[in-house]
């Protein structure tokens, strides 16, 4: 401002232009919610995902007319290796199928096997917990902060045994788990770290990516992905030794070229979980993209938490104060509290559905799903664990904060971020429309 002058006209006028906006609001809110008759607040679909254009098909065709297509006869899913590590900072990056695979691979390389535990969070996709699954390895829940929707890391040391080998924790919807807690726990019990970073593509614990704070760290270019070739996974890591089995895993226990055999200590195994050519060259043309779309999720996010905060019974995730970056796989928040008039999430999420806003309740308690009953009940894990471990599971295992937030949380997915303010204006239209209507909607 260059004068007292200037200031205070832009005061009066901001001042108005937020009374004016506040007004419009409340009016907007007053409508009848399209649930129940009314306009809806949006009809235009959001933008579509993934994106593609001339280049994807230019890669893709090459490596189809090359012959080249896996990648031990060409060279593409190096040059991702290298371009992915140089993008996060990371001394390797090891390519695999998928992201699970990433996770799968990072386990095996550092000796999980059975008999062991690894702490896992429960509030995950299903692959962070059948990664430790596959090793017949034993996982362990840690519950969640709600506040942020990441495992709650203040919990973590009182889940170690003797048996415990790793901890896995997951950045969860593009932000970032309390890595400075973790790595402490870690660093005090001698244990690796395996960041499940596959939501979290250029996400970032005090200015350093994520994925190179661990051990090792798992990413998935799976569809929905912030990054994606369809499958595909990656691992980093800044350590060579680990890089190099990680590579043999899942290069059915061969080495890159030249590596002798002091690093094949992976008890005998390995499998092919290699990434094809075909994916290694539509990533990098892809990729050239993540940075400014990764950008623009960023600014549309905070925008459409300002938005939200301003509306009774919403809380969005917050971040650790550690987390400068966030990836905004998802834009995640809770609803709760009396505000909802006793308006239920499925019908809070069918009237915004109905506003032309798809949203999505997210997670059920992992920890309690019958997948985990089936495997505790194996042949295999009744003859590797002792059954009072067996017995006792699921009474060490109960996460009652994640319980709680698995009722309450609301998703959003990464592509409607990619749009412009006045979606997310649209957005937080419908949920404000929603809660000021919620009596009633939970009535009709
Ligand atoms: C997507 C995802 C995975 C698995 O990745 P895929 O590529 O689908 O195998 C693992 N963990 C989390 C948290 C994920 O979101």
């Amino acid at each position: 401002m260059k004068s007292p002058v200037d200031r205070r006209q832009f005061l009066a006028t901001a001042t108005a232009t937020g009374a004016a906006l506040t007004l419009a609001r409340t009016a907007a809110a007053k409508e009848t919610p399209a649930l129940m008759g009314g306009t809806p607040v949006r009809r235009e679909p959001f933008p579509g995902w993934p994106r593609v254009d001339d280049r994807d098909e230019k890669a893709l065709v090459d490596v189809l007319r090359s012959g080249h297509w896996y990648r031990g006869s060409g060279d593409e899913v190096d040059r991702f290796e290298s371009a992915y590590a140089a993008l996060t900072g990371a001394e390797h990056c090891v390519a695999t199928a998928n992201g699970t695979s990433s996770l799968i691979t990072s386990l095996a390389a550092l000796g999980v096997g059975p008999g062991d535990e690894v702490i896992v969070p429960p509030y995950t996709f299903i692959a962070t917990v059948n990664a430790v699954l596959l090793h017949h390895a034993m996982p362990v829940f840690v519950d969640t902060d709600p506040e942020t929707f990441q495992i709650d890391a203040r919990k973590v040391e009182a889940a170690i045994t003797d048996r415990t080998v790793a901890l896995m924790p997951v950045h969860l919807g593009g932000s970032v788990a309390d890595l400075d807690a973790i790595l402490g726990v870690a660093r005090k019990h001698k244990l690796p770290v395996v960041e499940d970073a596959c939501q979290s593509h250029l996400a970032e614990w005090r200015g350093r990516k994520v994925g190179t704070w661990g051990s090792a760290g798992g990413f998935s270019f799976q569809n929905s992905k912030n990054l994606t070739s369809g499958e595909g996974g990656a691992i980093l890591t800044n350590d060579g030794e680990l890089a190099e089995r990680c590579y043999r895993f899942q290069n059915n226990s061969s080495g890159r070229q030249g590596t002798g055999d002091h690093v094949s200590s992976l008890g005998g195994r390995g499998a092919n979980l290699r990434l094809t050519e075909f994916q290694g060259a539509l990533l990098m043309s892809q990729m050239s993209r993540l940075e400014h779309q990764s950008r623009t999720r960023e600014q549309n996010a905070k925008y459409l938490t300002t938005l939200l905060e301003d509306i009774p019974g919403v809380s969005p995730a917050k971040m650790y104060e550690g987390c400068t970056r966030n990836a905004y796989h998802l834009y995640m928040f809770r609803i709760r509290g009396e505000a909802w008039e006793g308006l239920s999430r499925a019908k809070f999420l069918k009237a915004l559905a109905a506003e032309g806003i798809p949203a999505s309740g997210g997670y059920s308690p992992l920890n309690r799903q019958s997948f985990l009953r089936d495997a505790l009940a194996s042949k295999g894990f009744k003859r590797l664990y002792p059954k009072e471990l067996l017995a006792g599971w699921e009474g060490r295992n109960r996460c009652p904060a994640n319980d709680r937030l698995c009722e309450e949380a609301v998703w959003f997915t990464q592509n409607m971020l990619l749009g412009d303010r006045e979606d997310m204006e649209q957005i937080a239209a419908a949920v404000r429309r929603t809660q000021a209507h919620a009596g009633s909607l939970a009535r009709a």
